[in-house]
């Protein structure tokens, strides 16, 4: 196992910092860097721009109009990027729908989708999680009733991301009843415009609102769009998970807020000094360093392991829960930043058009909202608890 970057992946670092630097519009490195909302329009911009020099899709092969990088080249992709302010792009499609499509969808479906999705023509979402079926996903009842050349859906998905932008969701739907519940689900690719499809926001902790309820009723769903066969779609959800997983150790999301914490934690907070002067903080932060450097060369190893055509197993739950118990306290260190001023919380603040002022100005109020936010990477992707279920099944028994 070699962790060292070569000097090729030196290079392309350096190739990837100076795209960023170039291409990002400075007033959106600004606000994500600012951690302010982002509108639809923002992603689309920056998913355009990447699409324009090549790199649309980093984790696809090259037959499907993706970089056909390596693992470690999309990982150093992705760390310049988050590093250089750059709004992530949305997985949806990217790291959901799309390689699901390249292994288990028809000639058709793939000629239809995947090229919308690297432009960004099609907003994808998944619907997946339902009122009384998160953790216990194969407990989903959406109902997918087979009535001649469609499918008619009612049911409804909830904590779906973003499905108020998608124009098309993913669906874990109910084909049989009978059985054990694995063997009676099916995915479906539904048109966010069909009648019947109705989206209603829920509200965070934050005030935001990027998670959404989808109501689902007798939505008639052409039968092309049923991908990998009736009743086989708990293998595509496994496979899918099994993706979004990886993606989700969030070590760019981790390196941004460190850098964005010792700025912000150096500058002039209180009576002329700084938190990095308080030997205390500085301890935390130091142990967080230390955390994270170790977390990124965990993943270097599940690199190296994944090009050597080792499979990934119960790695990506490690990756995963370290992945998000360092940005969570991330997080808390810079609401830390914030003191007192993270209490006045302002929501509306967060909108690029606010105007108005807030108690200790607009960047320490939207200190207190990336705590809040940062509350639900323990959560999505499978919660923490469940992963360490699942480390504690295959590695400690
Ligand atoms: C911000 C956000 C965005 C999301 N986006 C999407 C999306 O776009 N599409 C989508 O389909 N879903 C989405 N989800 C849903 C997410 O996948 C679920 O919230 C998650 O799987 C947990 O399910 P649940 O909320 O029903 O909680 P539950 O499964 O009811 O769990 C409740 C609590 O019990 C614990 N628990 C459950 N089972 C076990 C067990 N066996 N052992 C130990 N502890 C257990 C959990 O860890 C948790 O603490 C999103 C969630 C959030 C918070």
């Amino acid at each position: 196992m070699d962790l060292r970057e070569s000097r090729e992946d030196v290079a392309f670092r350096a190739e990837v910092q100076a795209f960023v630097a170039a291409s990002l519009p400075a007033s959106l490195r600004e606000r994500v860097l600012g951690f302010t909302h982002l509108e639809r329009e923002d992603y689309i911009t920056w998913q355009r721009i990447l699409h324009a020099r090549g790199w649309g899709a980093p984790g696809w092969p090259r037959e499907f109009g993706g970089t056909g990088w390596s693992a470690r080249q999309r990982a150093i992709f992705e760390e310049a990027c988050f590093e250089g302010g750059a709004p992530r792009q949305m997985p949806f499609g990217l790291s959901m729908v799309g390689p699901v499509l390249m292994k288990f969808g028809t000639a058709a479906q793939r000629a239809r989708f995947l090229p919308r999705i690297v432009s960004n023509e099609d907003w994808w979402c998944q619907g997946y999680s339902e009122p009384g079926a998160g953790s216990d996903l194969a407990s989903l009842k959406t109902r997918a009733e087979r009535r001649g050349d469609a499918f008619v859906v009612t049911g409804q998905k909830t904590w779906t991301s973003f499905a108020h932008w998608a124009n098309w969701i993913f669906c874990l739907v109910r084909t049989r009843t009978d059985g054990k519940p694995q063997a009676g689900i099916s995915f479906l690719l539904i048109d966010m415009s069909s009648p019947g499809v109705r989206v209603k926001p829920i509200r965070t902790l934050d005030q935001g609102a990027d998670v959404n309820e989808v109501f689902l009723d007798e939505v008639a769903v052409p039968a092309e769009n049923l991908v990998g066969g009736e009743h086989g779609g708990w293998t595509i959800a496994k496979y899918l998970l099994g993706h979004e997983r990886t993606n989700i150790a969030g070590i760019g999301m981790c390196r941004r807020l460190l850098k964005r914490l010792k700025e912000i934690a150096g500058s002039e907070l209180k009576g002329g000094r700084s938190l990095l002067a308080d030997p205390l903080f500085r301890r935390r932060l130091s142990q967080l360093e230390i955390e994270l450097l170790s977390h990124e060369w965990s993943l270097m190893r599940l690199i190296s392991l994944e090009q050597a055509g080792k499979p990934i197993g119960t790695e990506a739950s490690i990756l995963k829960v370290r992945g998000s118990e360092i940005q969570q306290e991330l997080g808390r260190l810079l609401m830390e930043c914030a003191g007192p001023y993270a209490l006045p919380y302002l929501p509306e603040a967060l909108d690029s058009l606010f105007g108005g002022e807030t108690a200790g100005g607009l960047l320490r109020n939207a200190l207190a909202a990336q705590y809040l936010d940062l509350r639900k990477v323990s959560i999505y992707g499978g919660t923490n608890e469940v992963q360490k279920n699942i480390i504690a099944q295959s590695v400690l028994r």
